[in-house]
């Protein structure tokens, strides 16, 4: 890790359709709060993917942006590269599906994915739109994860991926087996735009956590009044 923790926003001029970009100012804002120095580098279609970042963060997409994010990632494998290092990489939606063995779009178009995640993604009889409530069950998450859902794919889950939570508001993944979102090894995958990490402090300091190399507990706490205040309307609303 160089002096500056470098936070990989990938592909935002195809993958930034929900404003899931503000994942990333969140992880910047909490690792300067705590006195890191921290930038955010966009990697657009017109760059090779780096593997030396420190964070990667991926955001939704309608189906024809996601395919073009999909070539891209296959041409330059720089984020498959990092992941294996174990970088922490947060993936929204979309990403998901692109991340996955396969993803079919509401077009009846079968596109193969990236292969970071064991996962397989249909489109389901209806467009799933709302707010999702879920209680994690990944390690080092407590609290209920809150977002808003915007997605026609349901994704189905193989053995190598394990769940990111249960669903107790909304349809999350989508296939009937209540799971939300997707863990394998470094990578991290959600249904939750909000941005999920603005609406989820406790993810968000899970990704620093990771790529700082040290325990959670080790981060300095951050009283952000706001925060607490957007959580408590969302759990209720
Ligand atoms: N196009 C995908 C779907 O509808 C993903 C949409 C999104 O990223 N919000 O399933």
């Amino acid at each position: 890790m160089s002096d500056t923790l470098r936070i990989g926003l990938v592909l935002p001029d195809v993958m930034g359709t929900y404003g899931d970009g503000g994942n990333a100012l969140v992880l910047r804002q909490r690792l300067r709060m705590r006195g890191y120095d921290a930038e955010i580098i966009d990697i657009t279609l017109a760059d090779p993917v780096p593997d030396s970042f420190d964070i990667y963060t991926l955001g939704g997409a309608e189906d024809s942006a996601q395919r073009l994010a999909t070539r891209h990632l296959q041409k330059y494998p720089g984020l498959q590269q990092a992941a294996a290092k174990g970088a922490p990489v947060l993936a929204i939606c979309a990403a998901i599906q692109v991340l996955g063995n396969w993803y079919e779009t509401s077009s009846g178009e079968k596109v193969d994915g990236v292969g970071l995640f064991d996962v397989t993604t249909s489109p389901q009889a209806t467009r799933a739109i709302g707010e999702v409530t879920t209680s994690p069950v990944m390690d080092g998450l407590k609290a209920p994860l809150t977002g808003f859902e915007n997605h026609r794919g349901g994704t189905l889950l193989g053995a190598d991926a394990a769940p990111l939570a249960k669903v107790t508001r909304g349809v999350g993944n989508g296939v009937g087996d209540g799971t939300e979102g997707v863990v394998q090894g470094s990578v991290i995958g959600t249904y939750l735009h909000g941005p999920a990490l603005a609406r989820n402090p406790e993810l968000a300091d899970l990704l620093i956590a990771r790529a700082l190399g040290i325990p959670a507990t080790d981060l300095a706490p951050l009283d952000l009044p706001v925060v607490d205040r957007l959580r408590r309307e969302r759990l209720r609303a």
